[in-house]
């Protein structure tokens, strides 16, 4: 029997931020992990200067998704190969080589050729509402939908030589909106620093609705590790100011549960889960 999962992320840090504790449980419980990372976050910040440029930011964010993966568990990680979009209005939107721009059908071809090779019955992607509105978790979203439905279907893509292979659960990521609410008053009661909300955020309630959500995975365990490989990501610790602003003692109460939901299932599996692979372990 083997379980194989495949996360789709944006950016290096993504994976970290949004499933670092499911990538790091899942691999310790031996299944097998495939983390897909679309660009390198070319224009991300730089939390430091002498840590990297933005000649060479692309290499400098490799390498530390390297680490973070190396602390995760994750062996297999690939690149979709765009460029990092930018937020959103931003003159990087349009670069020609951007993740925003790319042709829906050829990005998803990309990633079609990722799961008919490690086959995956579980594929985990960024919500439709791209988290925050990033350009490049939207596009990572409508990628990752897209790449599913054409994964199975032997007239998608035949041009890859690859057999075809129906992935038979999607999630998207989620933090509940109730979760997310509760987190800065509580911050506060621990009088811990409570980051200023994003701008980014304002227009929508962050978060997915309570009632959207289907699995919640206790990753408690794996704080300690979340912890260390979100550190990793050393030239975005500027942007992660809500996670480092919270002490590792207290990493468990806040990111040790990871929340996900179901938005495609082939297999019974139960309405509400606390396991990715739930309904898929006696049939495998
Ligand atoms: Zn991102």
């Amino acid at each position: 029997m083997s379980l194989r999962l495949m996360a789709v992320h944006p950016h290096p840090d993504d994976e970290t931020i949004a499933t670092g504790g499911t990538l790091a449980r899942y691999v310790a419980e031996g299944a097998e992990v495939v983390l897909v990372t679309c660009t390198l976050g070319e224009v991300g910040e730089i939390s430091d200067p002498a840590l990297a440029s933005p000649e060479n930011l692309s290499q400098v964010r490799a390498a530390e998704l390297a680490a973070a993966c190396a602390i995760l568990g994750v062996r297999e990680h690939h690149v979709l190969g765009y460029r990092d979009s930018g937020m959103a209005g931003t003159p990087d939107n349009d670069h020609p080589a951007s993740f925003h721009r790319a042709d829906l059908d050829e990005a998803a071809g990309r990633l079609v050729a990722l799961i008919r090779r490690f086959r995956p019955q579980v594929v985990v992607g960024d919500n439709e509402h791209g988290t925050y509105g990033h350009p490049d978790h939207i596009k990572a979203n409508r990628v990752t939908v897209a790449a599913f439905h054409a994964a199975g279907d032997p007239a998608r893509y035949p041009e890859h030589g690859l057999d075809p292979w129906q992935p038979l659960k999607l999630y998207f990521t989620a933090v509940p909106r109730s979760r997310f609410a509760a987190m800065a008053p509580r911050m506060a009661e621990l009088g811990l620093p409570v980051p200023e909300q994003r701008p980014d955020t304002v227009e929508r309630p962050f978060g997915t609705p309570d009632e959207l959500v289907t699995t919640a995975l206790d990753v408690s365990a794996y704080a300690p590790t979340k912890h260390r490989a979100l550190h990793a990501h050393r030239t975005q610790l500027g942007t992660l100011g809500f996670f480092t602003a919270i002490p590792l003692e207290h990493w468990p109460e806040f990111f040790g549960t990871e929340y996900f939901q179901r938005v495609a299932c082939l297999v019974s599996a139960p309405d509400r889960e606390h396991d990715l692979f739930a309904g898929l372990r006696s049939s495998i």
